[in-house]
């Protein structure tokens, strides 16, 4: 059996038989792969902790004949130890990995995708950070990197670049203006904020304390996410229950 070493982040984790998981990651070499943790849920695992959703890890993977292989070594690379102590903070991790685990391919380069994901859990893993506003600027980053991000700077029906654009709707394209409405209105600072995440003021959006439209921006983006992938995603359930859909 042939081996190779990578590093990872644990997207999935299922059960199998009595003692064992299988383990899905996405790696910036491989792309997704999934593979066998052999008795990682009985009690003396020393392995277990570090093969939890979220963990950042160096991992040594035997290949098998088909899509599954054999886990043999794992080391901690981040265990984003802020995030885990917070729930809103775990649920918005969650996110992230379930839209990651949706788009990334198997046997791919996925390094691009590896550092957004990487670079979306620090951000995470620091009580200074808005979650709302790193998991709405992921998923915006994300639509883009497929290359299905909304219109921002016109509106996206009429194509009117001077007119203010009051609503989105993804389904129509992005924002739009008052004549064209449809979708859900969005205050001016949304529509701004969208803008300066997807034209390269990412920055400077993350770092902003207290920003009050922060769940709508997350809201917005959720929900372009999930009709760009037809499905939904796993934290959006928690979202809704708060009231804000
Ligand atoms: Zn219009």
């Amino acid at each position: 059996m042939s081996s190779f070493r990578t590093t990872g982040i644990v997207l999935r984790t299922v059960k199998l038989g009595e003692y064992d998981r299988i383990i899905t990651f996405i790696t910036p070499d491989h792309g997704r792969i999934k593979a066998v943790a052999k008795g990682v849920r009985k009690t003396t695992s020393r392995v277990s902790g570090r093969v939890e959703l979220g963990s950042w890890v160096s991992i040594q993977i035997f290949k098998g004949r088909g899509e599954l292989h054999r886990l043999s070594q794992v080391e901690t690379i981040d265990t984003f130890p802020i995030i885990r102590g917070d729930f809103d903070r775990i649920n918005s991790s969650f996110g992230l990995l379930d839209a990651i685990d949706q788009v990334v391919q198997e046997d791919a380069v996925s390094e691009e995708l590896m550092d957004m994901l990487v670079g979306a859990l620090k951000w995470l893993d620091n009580k200074d950070h808005d979650p709302e506003l790193v998991v709405a600027s992921f998923y915006l980053k994300l639509l883009s990197k497929e290359g299905a991000a909304p219109i921002v700077d016109r509106c996206a029906r009429c194509g009117d670049e001077e007119a203010s654009l009051v609503a989105f709707d993804y389904s129509a394209g992005g924002l739009l203006c008052n004549n064209c409405r449809s979708g859900r209105a969005v205050p001016e600072e949304v529509a701004t904020a969208m803008r300066a995440i997807l034209g390269g003021g990412l920055g400077s959006i993350l770092l902003i304390k207290g920003y009050p439209f922060a769940k709508d921006l997350e809201l917005l983006a959720t929900e372009a996410l999930e009709i760009h992938l037809d499905r939904r995603l796993k934290s959006a359930k928690i979202l809704r229950a708060t009231g804000h859909a």
